[in-house]
């Protein structure tokens, strides 16, 4: 080096960057700054700075057309370096550790993210977790013990570790790095860290440079680098021909620069905030906290601060995000978010939905996320709009044949109201989701990585995936999400490649495909946004306003996970980052940050989540914790909603009808268009129950649709249970000891009519042996009373006293004459035996399988409607339990069978006026709100 200047900033200085833009701009006054190289730890500090500098020449020097200076970080620099220089010899540096190999063709370098997977087919196992630890400890290895082999850590792990379990734990985990270093070697192969060793440590060139190394070196935005990196520092500050360092007080850098250049010119910046304590606003949760922070970054913007001025921080960021993104885009302030966990994203979400349809059958969720994910534009219609009503109507839960069942499901549940359009409907859904499926199946079969990944790669190009991102309106700009997965399934292509047999020793080709989604990160290129960054990257930034949450004890500081392999004395023996240097660390961080912004830093926690009590960070003040201030700041959403409470009508409990004149004649022509035709029984109960559930249900056929819970439904029940017993009446010709036998066939029997999953087959089976006992009682006691059943599902028609009702009545037993078909022993079922039936009298039942409502319509006006048409006498009428097999008989005591049924007429004739008045106010009978969907709307409930 022949110049250089050591920039030395105090915490609290600001333009920091300035000094280093005027050195380089002195250098270089031809607007040509090819030559410069500037090396930053991140690539938000990179392209930040290349922001910056280019607002400053348009600022200072009204120049914006100017050949740019290079941006690399470490990492970045060595892997162009390896690509351009010849390899270096071993080196004495590396205790002999992770030298590349002098072979005819180079190592091709693997990703970071490949490492845990070789880490896997080493162990043999899928444990990533596991994997994940020893690379990390790879890496931090890599970083700090540079003059030892694995050997000699070994060595001195086994001399500082005394329990043993412990040692043979440590020592068992370095000799799988040493594997790991061998399986490289043997496969040509070299880890980006020790590219980085040979970089450090040998000749190194700079990409793009003539001369090798770039004649003027920047370097910016170090904190506390790693020895390695220092390292390679050193070897570019000895190369280089002028170098400019900016380093903060106290940071590891400035004293690595120090103790390497002594001789370095130094500049001492002035502090010009000097903030040692701050205040911290209480949020009751977090969700008030992250709103409270908007208000504030709101009002910011309205007084004509720019967004990209202001920055947010929280301690743990990726506990925050989701809300912040949600709440930012509902108060329209955009955002610029440094790196982010890309397997939250729509559309890695979308894929890892896929592949759990391909490991676990099929789950609901998963597959409607899938179908439904925007990001699979070719997906048709017919299955986005409608899978998710489908397939909570069809109670499905997970399974192949559960979704290839669907159509049949709802066909045979809704057999009566399922009608042509609908039927269509279900046709195309039925034939699109068969192709979906067999797409699946295909991608399922392939057992080995490669053919996997090209199949599955196929897939989701030939359903749009990549189209999405091509589409300017769709995709945001700076979006690299497709890249970044292109670039991903080529890692997975190359990974398995290294194995001639295709890896497979550890895991499945899910496992491998799954990992590497879920690592994925994102980085925003958008630079008109709000800055969310964490704060190891916010303590960088100079904002003009800084917004710091979730400052809570546990969170800040926060412990690192437990290592389960090296205990903290050995690592602060080895030179190791211990628990000691995090803690210190996080302090540093939380002085360094009450001083970054120009206006006050605003700090804030929540009080609680749910019943989860916090405390304030052991860094803040507890004496000086605030009390948020309210701004009169709204969303759109807010007005809305707003808006709608009040034009909400004043009572929605009066029997005066709901609707303006005009809606009330639309009405009262359907209900008299109903009544022309016939009133079906079960509508006008329905409607007994609660007037405003029946319009929203059965005259605007609003219906909520709930996903359905890991139990047989409700609905799905009720209808197996009917059907089972009409195919068990169906056929009369039986006698009572072939109960069982016939009632499982007809089980068997409707579960094939209505195909539900194995399990909740296996489920209806066991319910029916519960109530065996119970049935087989209540059908002997009906003998014994000298009924047998003689008609089942009997459809009845009948007008009377000028009104038309319709209905179904799941069976009618008939009297019988034969005294021996009383008898206990064997009555048989049947027409009336040998001494036929008594042509008089019978009785109608009701199946129930929910609770019986001892005021429904059902029973009197069906006993009067079969007395209209039929000869037989109505003996009595019953519900029919196949809850607890009880039969409940009417007409109750003391009242006739006349009366019981005079009464139902009195009532039915009043419903029906009511209901061609158009009067359907919400006026609901006894525990009818409990099983009701709409209480939104009519505010009950
Ligand atoms: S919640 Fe109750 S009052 Fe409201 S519509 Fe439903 S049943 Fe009627």
């Amino acid at each position: 080096m022949k110049q250089g200047t050591l920039f030395i900033a105090p915490i609290g200085a600001r333009n920091k960057r300035e000094h280093l833009f005027r050195e380089i701009l002195s250098l270089n006054p031809d607007n040509n700054f090819s030559s410069v190289l500037f090396l930053g730890p991140n690539n938000f500090v990179l392209s930040e700075t290349r922001r910056q500098f280019f607002s400053y020449l348009k600022k200072q020097h009204n120049r914006s057309a100017y050949v740019p200076f290079q941006t690399f970080t470490i990492k970045q620099l060595a892997l162009q370096d390896y690509e351009i220089t010849l390899p270096s010899p071993p080196l004495n540096l590396r205790g002999g550790r992770g030298e590349l190999l002098q072979t005819s063709s180079r190592p091709s370098v693997i990703s970071e993210l490949i490492r845990p997977l070789l880490l896997c087919e080493i162990l043999k196992d899928t444990n990533i977790g596991y994997a994940r630890i020893l690379s990390d400890l790879y890496r931090k290895t890599g970083h700090y013990i540079l003059d030892k082999s694995f050997a000699q850590i070994k060595e001195e792990i086994s001399s500082l570790i005394f329990e043993e379990k412990a040692r043979e734990r440590a020592v068992r985990a370095i000799e799988v790095l040493e594997s790991y270093e061998d399986e490289l070697k043997g496969k040509n192969l070299v880890d980006p860290v020790n590219v980085l060793r040979d970089v450090g440590a040998g000749p190194c060139a700079c990409p793009g440079q003539p001369q090798g190394i770039a004649p003027t070196i920047v370097i910016d935005g170090f904190f506390d680098p790693t020895p390695l990196e220092m390292e390679l520092v050193k070897t570019l500050l000895d190369r280089t021909e002028n170098a400019f360092v900016l380093a903060e007080e106290g940071t590891e850098i400035l004293q690595g620069i120090r103790s390497y250049q002594p001789g370095m010119e130094t500049k001492q910046l002035t502090p010009t905030l000097t903030r040692e304590k701050t205040g911290c606003y209480t949020y009751p949760a977090m969700e008030d906290e992250v709103e409270g922070i908007v208000r504030n970054v709101k009002k910011l913007l309205l007084e004509g601060m720019k967004p990209w001025e202001i920055t947010v921080s929280f301690s743990v960021l990726s506990k925050y995000l989701p809300m912040t993104r949600r709440i930012f885009k509902k108060h329209g302030v955009p955002l610029n978010i440094g790196e982010y966990d890309l397997s939250t994203t729509g559309p890695v979400t979308a894929l890892l939905e896929l592949l759990n349809c391909i490991v676990e059958d099929y789950p609901r969720n998963a597959l409607l996320s899938f179908m439904t994910s925007p990001y699979f534009p070719n997906i048709p219609d017919a299955l986005k709009e409608r899978a998710v009503s489908y397939s909570y109507r069809a109670g499905i839960i997970k399974g192949k044949q559960s979704w290839l069942s669907l159509k049949g499901v709802l066909q045979a549940r809704h057999e009566e109201r399922v009608s042509e359009a609908e039927k269509e409907r279900l046709d195309d859904f039925h034939k699109e989701i068969s192709r979906i499926i067999a797409v699946i199946e295909n991608i399922k079969q392939k057992k080995d990585l490669l053919p996997f990944i090209n199949e599955f790669e196929a897939a989701i190009d030939k359903w749009g995936f990549y189209d999405y991102f091509k589409s300017p309106e769709k995709n945001l700009p700076g979006d690299d999400t497709a890249d970044r997965l292109i670039s991903l399934f080529s890692e997975l292509r190359h990974f398995a490649g290294i194995y001639s047999q295709g890896p497979g020793t550890a895991g499945t080709p899910e496992f491998y495909l799954r990992y590497l989604l879920q690592d994925m990160t994102g980085f925003d290129e958008r630079k008109d946004g709000v800055k969310i960054i964490p704060y190891e990257l916010a303590a960088g930034t100079e904002p003009e306003a800084f917004f710091f949450g979730g400052v809570l004890e546990g969170d800040f500081p926060s412990r690192p996970d437990i290592d389960p392999i090296l205990p903290e004395k050995v690592k602060k023996a080895l030179g190791m980052p211990d628990l000691e240097h995090y803690m210190n660390r996080q302090k540093l961080y939380f002085n360094r940050l009450l001083n970054i912004s120009r206006h006050d830093p605003v700090f804030s926690c929540p009080a609680a989540e749910g019943d989860k009590i916090f405390l304030p960070s052991p860094f803040l003040d507890w004496e000086k914790m605030l009390s948020p201030i309210e701004f009169n700041i709204f969303t759109d959403e807010d007005v809305l909603v707003r808006k709608g409470s009040a034009q909400k009508p004043e009572s929605s409990t009066s029997a005066e009808t709901y609707f303006d004149n005009n809606s009330a004649g639309i009405l009262r022509s359907i209900i008299g268009a109903m009544s022309k035709r016939y009133f079906r029984v079960t509508d006008l109960d329905y409607y007994r129950k609660c007037p405003f559930r029946f319009y929203l249900d059965r005259i605007l056929g609003l219906e909520m649709e709930k996903p359905p819970r890991f139990e047989v439904e409700y609905r799905l029940w009720g209808t197996l249970a009917h059907r089972t017993m009409e195919l068990l009446f169906k056929d009369r010709e039986w006698k009572m000891d072939e109960f069982e036998d016939r009632l499982f066939k007809s089980l068997e029997q409707c579960l094939k009519e209505i195909p539900i999953a194995e399990f909740w087959a296996d489920v209806t089976r066991e319910i029916f042996r519960n109530l065996l006992p119970l049935l087989g009682k209540q059908e002997t006691d009906l003998r014994l009373k000298g009924y047998i059943p003689w008609l089942v599902e009997e459809k009845i028609d009948a007008e009377i006293e000028g009104v038309k009702f319709r209905g179904k009545i799941d069976r009618i037993d008939r009297k019988i004459q034969d005294s021996r078909f009383k008898s206990q022993d064997n009555p048989p079922f049947g027409k009336g035996g040998q001494g036929g039936f008594s042509d008089d009298s019978v009785i109608l039942l009701d199946y129930k399988t929910g609770e019986i409502d001892r005021k429904s319509l059902q029973l009197p006006l069906y006993s009067r409607m079969w007395q209209e048409t039929h000869s037989q006498q109505v003996d009595e009428a019953g519900y029919y339990s196949l809850k607890d097999g009880k039969l409940t008989s009417y007409p109750p005591k003391k009242k006739s069978m006349e009366e019981f049924i005079r009464e139902a007429l009195e009532e039915a004739a009043v419903l029906i006026t009511q209901m061609k008045k158009g009067m359907f106010p919400a006026e609901p009978v006894t525990n009818a709100c409990r099983n009701c969907d709409h209480s939104a709307l009519c505010g009950k409930g």
